[in-house]
């Protein structure tokens, strides 16, 4: 089966700044000065990956459907 990842955005933590929305326009959307995931399981995507990784506040986690497994942010 193709690898699939679910993405998800911590509301407390995010702080709108939008730097998610311009890098991945088509997976995150601002809504109320919070991010979204416009859908919560996607195909593998380098624009999600730096999204994650790009967050100020490493708001966004990206795993795996199959086992769980993070994708990003990558840990310190
Ligand atoms: S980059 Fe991070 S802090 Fe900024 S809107 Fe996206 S999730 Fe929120």
């Amino acid at each position: 089966m193709d690898e699939r990842w679910r993405i998800s955005v911590d509301q407390n933590v995010c702080q709108g700044t939008g730097m998610c929305s311009s890098v991945a326009s088509k997976h995150f959307e601002l809504r109320s000065g919070h991010s979204y995931p416009i859908e919560p399981e996607i195909e593998p995507s380098d624009d999600v990956i730096d999204a994650a990784e790009g967050c100020p506040v490493e708001a966004i986690l990206v795993k795996s459907t199959a086992d769980d497994r993070v994708i990003a942010p990558e840990p310190y």
